[in-house]
């Protein structure tokens, strides 16, 4: 992996990219550059719109208050998208930036909002999981945003899946075994993690799940996690043995 340059700031911006072009920015981006980073005329950083890699950008500021980047070169290629689809139940609020954010920075490349019947969410705010996942990303030095679908129900998102995607359905009820070795016992495949709400799933939710064919319901351990804890620690352990950690 190409080691990440952290020593510049990097900046999502939503534009076309080619060298050369001025780069427009919000007030609110004009604004952090110029009053929180204190970024000077043509300081460097790093900015990317999650088609066209990673590139250097002059800052050229516009009095106090506004900014435009000039885009210098192209420093990484864009990598292939993530095809880690991650399902789950919405959370209320900061649980849900959260989850959101992990989930980006551990490698999903689909958000699919699941709701079930004991979910506590039922309006879901896309702008603000937009948000959160582009915030993930320009912290973490990911290039790809995640495709972010509309909230389905239960098996509503179970149909959307194709059939060759293996689904890891993270269940509280299932009888407590590895699930390392749960996951070794699968070959590579296109992955999708499940993961329910805070009430856990009902029993007719759990036979729905485990009816669809290539489907793996795996425990994460001995305690009950709460479903955003539970969400990087499935993710960890899949990432790690049929994922993109595995060493190929
Ligand atoms: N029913 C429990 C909470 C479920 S936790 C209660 O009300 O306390 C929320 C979700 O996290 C679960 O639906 C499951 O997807 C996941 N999860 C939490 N602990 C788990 C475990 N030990 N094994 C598998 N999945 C777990």
């Amino acid at each position: 992996m190409s080691t990440p340059d952290f020593a510049r700031h990097r900046l999502f911006v939503d534009a076309a990219f080619r060298a050369g072009a001025d780069l427009p920015l919000e007030r609110d981006q004009s604004n952090y550059l110029l009053n929180v980073l204190r970024l000077k005329a043509n300081d460097a950083i790093l900015v990317f719109n999650g088609r066209d890699g990673e590139w250097l950008a002059r800052v050229a500021p516009e009095g106090r208050k506004q900014a435009r980047l000039v885009l210098d070169r192209r420093v990484k290629e864009q990598p292939p998208p993530s095809e880690l689809h991650y399902l789950f139940a919405p959370l209320k609020h900061a649980r849900l930036d959260y989850m959101v954010q992990k989930a980006v920075e551990m490698g999903a490349g689909t958000l699919q909002p699941v709701i079930t019947r004991r979910t506590q969410v039922s309006r879901l705010n896309l702008d603000r999981m937009r948000a959160n996942a582009i915030e993930a990303a320009e912290q973490c030095g990911i290039l790809g945003l995640p495709r972010i679908e509309t909230e389905r129900p239960l098996e509503a998102a179970l149909a959307g899946l194709d059939p060759d995607r293996l689904l890891i359905f993270c269940d509280e009820g299932q009888e407590q075994d590895s699930p390392v070795a749960a996951l070794q016992s699968r070959g590579p495949a296109p992955l999708a993690v499940l993961i329910g709400p805070e009430g856990g799933f009902e029993e007719g939710e759990r036979r729905l799940i485990a009816a669809r064919p290539n489907t793996l319901a795996i425990s994460l351990g001995p305690r009950i996690l709460r479903a955003d804890t539970a969400a990087v620690a499935a993710l960890a352990v899949v990432q790690a043995v049929l994922g993109d950690w595995a060493s190929r």
